[in-house]
């Protein structure tokens, strides 16, 4: 998977970090793989040994020896035309000009550990956090598995952003769903699974988009890079509406 918003907080923060730096010294790059499942390791595991293709990695899939598979790495690639063509989707990983080397010492600055500096199999594109040592041993004897590992990043009480959307720990450990609620002075609904609301939603004082269509109308304008996070919008009985609009401090 490509998506940075499923690995560790603190990957998220250093990986948009490491990109504005990398970008003031001219060099751009993207992210790549993030977060891998099960199957996806497996996959990978098989090329060059059960599948044709060169042998890319040592992590069997069922053994969790990936950091991807815990959400502490992702790999990058290089968003610039370096071979001077005119071009950059042929150059993604050109190191050619030891570009990934110079990208690594910036993200080995923010405190980011490179998958170049690995023997067994040299991993230029490779950065991830360095707490857990450069294998997920340690994780694997602590957590068991990435699932119970994951739990503990979301925080104690406040909202979490999971691949799906945003949900909300209240201190008892449970969430609101099906409901519409004041959280740190706005108003949110959350739908039967959890998850906060975002675009247009019914809501009857009792259930989101209830089957019969019936209900005011709940707007959560989620557009990133806007003027505002989002705004709701809630229809008053006497058809005013109210609006709030959300916190960022909120989010995680
Ligand atoms: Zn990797």
């Amino acid at each position: 998977m490509r998506d940075i918003t499923l690995c560790h907080p603190r990957l998220q923060q250093l990986a948009a970090k490491w990109i504005q730096a990398c970008a003031a010294q001219g060099i751009i790059v993207g992210i790549a793989e993030t977060l891998r499942t099960v199957e996806e390791q497996e996959a990978l595991y098989a090329q060059g040994r059960t599948k044709p293709g060169q042998i890319v990695t040592n992590a069997r899939g069922t053994s969790y020896r990936s950091q991807h598979q815990w959400g502490i790495a992702f790999d990058f690639f290089l968003m610039m035309d370096v071979d001077g063509d005119g071009k950059t989707s042929d150059d993604s990983y050109n190191d050619s000009s030891g570009l990934f080397e110079r990208a690594a010492a910036i993200a080995k600055s923010l405190g980011l550990a490179w998958g170049g500096d690995w023997s067994s199999i040299v991993d230029k594109p490779h950065l991830y956090l360095p707490d857990w040592g450069s294998t997920p041993t340690q994780l694997i004897q602590t957590y068991g598995t990435p699932e119970a590992f994951m739990r503990t990043w979301a925080p104690a009480v406040g909202w979490v952003r999971t691949g799906i959307g945003y949900w909300y720990r209240r201190t008892d450990g449970s969430y609101p769903a099906n409901q519409w609620c004041v959280i740190n002075h706005h108003w949110y609904l959350f739908n039967p699974d959890g998850y906060m609301c975002t675009g247009w939603h019914r809501w009857d004082g009792r259930v989101c988009d209830p089957a019969d269509g019936t209900g005011d109308w709940y707007f959560l304008d989620n557009t990133l890079n806007g003027p505002l996070e989002g705004a709701c919008w809630h229809t008053r009985d006497n058809g005013a509406q109210e609006i709030w609009e959300v916190d960022l401090a909120d989010q995680i």
